[in-house]
């Protein structure tokens, strides 16, 4: 099993021993989690995530099929931090579906403020909007083709590099049957601005500074698990987690 040093940050594979120590510097080694599954992570994980990727790949293998997973898992932590700044201050935390075909992803907010855990779900449609593809329009007719659920939302992630009018886009949108609760466009139009728009059923803007929201909903913990305690489910932070880039 693949384990890294708490310490030194150096990789091995262990094997039986299930406390091992860094044969190197004598730290405790950290197993490696080695799916998605069951892991609500933090927008700032998420995002660091994806900034290994392209240092470990390059930006152009990044962009390949093989990194779908976490380019979804990117636009859902931007997203989740969107929310965070308009609706906030909230903690939102972000997850994989690894079994079902949809959604791609889900943000999670958990409410303690009544001493139990009241979790709020959305669950998320991602889609690249890629620079081939001239109008937004092609992806959501597109997408309205399919049946959801009626609480799925539809995420717009602009890579295309053209510029945007939410307003246009929502009164096509309002021409149409759409099988989303709620439609979103994001993208950036400077480095670390995201520009966030709500398309439907109603419109909303936002525009704000990712560092500075990063800062604001700064937690301790990078991945939380759900662990069932009698017939409630707890949200338990996982402690140091080390899941290798792919
Ligand atoms: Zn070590």
């Amino acid at each position: 099993m693949l384990f890294i040093c708490s310490k030194c940050g150096r990789r091995d594979w262990v094997f039986v021993d299930e406390s091992p120590l860094c044969s190197y510097c004598g730290a405790s080694l950290v197993k490696a989690t080695e799916s998605y599954a069951g892991c609500l992570m933090s927008p700032e994980f998420v995002l660091h995530r994806m900034k290994a990727v392209v240092e470990k790949h390059g930006s152009i293998e990044a962009a390949a099929g093989r990194f779908k997973r976490e380019r979804e898992a990117c636009s859902t932590a931007l997203y989740a931090l969107g929310l965070s700044e308009m609706f906030g201050p909230k903690k939102y935390w972000v997850e994989i579906e690894t079994v079902d075909q949809t959604p791609d992803t889900k943000v999670h907010h958990i409410d303690q403020s009544k001493g139990y855990n009241i979790v709020q779900t959305q669950s998320v449609e991602v889609v690249d909007w890629e620079q081939h593809v001239a109008d937004p329009m092609e992806l959501i007719r597109a997408k309205s083709r399919k049946q959801y659920p009626a609480d799925y939302c539809l995420l717009i992630a602009a890579r295309s590099g053209k510029m945007v009018y939410p307003q246009v886009i929502a009164r096509d949108i309002r021409k149409m049957a759409v099988p989303f609760a709620e439609i979103w466009i994001l993208g950036q139009s400077a480095t670390n601005t995201l520009n966030i728009a709500r398309l439907h059923p109603t419109t909303l803007q936002h525009e704000f500074n990712i560092l500075e929201a990063l800062e604001r909903v700064k937690t301790d913990g990078d991945v939380l698990t759900r662990r069932q305690r009698g017939r409630e489910t707890e949200f338990v932070p996982l402690g140091k987690v080390y899941l290798p880039i792919p």
